[in-house]
């Protein structure tokens, strides 16, 4: 009963024309999906996207409140009065390249909430902590950071994103039996502090999704959707994406 949510994260990429290019086949299809722009095209983009069923994401945010002196930044309202409804926090490439801590991710997480929008928590093991077996205890410890820091009831308000380092852009994804156990585990960690909001609490999957292996990672139970990078830049790849969702 949960229903499924399909996020196309575009990183650093897109371009003027290509991120309207991007949108239009989504909002002539009717599909209901979710896009993360770059910062410098949200607000055209919420204007292209004006009555349709596609919402847009954020893939960051800043930590602060408000509005205040921190050149670069930009925050929550700021992304909420651009029509934003998603943010994503904590992304593998902002944790591995700006050294983001869960303490930076759980304020990000909570100035979002603050504004009315949702975070999409995103956690997730390297290659080399797969391999020492400690994949289950890292991304249930990087969850539990979160929640302890915003409290467990904070989730029910947010989306978590489970993607695993090594298959980022790599094109090898996890199969559907290993990101199922992962999902599965993590709601049964959340369930242990509060089951309601473990079984209404969405759980994407991200890295490496393909129009060819979306509809086998959504049929897993504790599969709820998928947080798409690559393929979120073809539109028919990511039309197919959504409509197995
Ligand atoms: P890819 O789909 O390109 O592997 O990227 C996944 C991702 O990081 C989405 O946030």
């Amino acid at each position: 009963s949960r229903q499924k949510l399909v996020i196309g994260n575009w990183k650093m990429n897109g371009g003027y024309r290509s991120a309207q290019a991007l949108l239009q086949p989504l909002v002539t299809a009717g599909v209901s999906a979710v896009v993360a722009p770059p910062f410098v095209y949200l607000s055209e983009s919420a204007r292209q996207l004006a009555g349709s069923s596609v919402s847009l994401a954020a893939q960051d945010v800043a930590a602060e409140a408000g509005y205040g002196a921190f050149t670069g930044e930009v925050s929550a309202r700021m992304l909420a009065e651009a029509g934003v409804r998603y943010v994503i926090v904590g992304h593998s490439e902002r944790r591995q390249y700006y050294g983001e801590t869960d303490a930076q991710v759980a304020e990000k997480s909570l100035r979002t909430v603050e504004e009315g929008m949702i975070p999409v928590i995103c956690v997730g093991e390297t290659l080399a902590q797969r391999e020492a077996g400690q994949a289950f205890a890292v991304v249930s410890a990087q969850l539990m950071a979160i929640a302890d820091c915003c409290g467990v009831d904070f989730l029910a308000g947010a989306v978590v994103a489970y993607e695993p380092v090594w298959a980022i852009g790599t094109g090898r994804t996890a199969t559907p039996d290993d990101a199922q156990a992962m999902h599965a585990h993590l709601r049964g960690v959340i369930a242990g502090r509060n089951p309601g909001i473990a079984a209404g609490l969405r759980i994407l999957y991200g890295g490496s999704v393909k129009a060819d292996n979306a509809a086998s990672l959504f049929a897993m139970p504790d599969i709820d959707g998928a947080l798409v990078g690559g393929a979120s830049l073809l539109a028919n790849d990511f039309l197919a994406i959504c409509r197995a969702a």
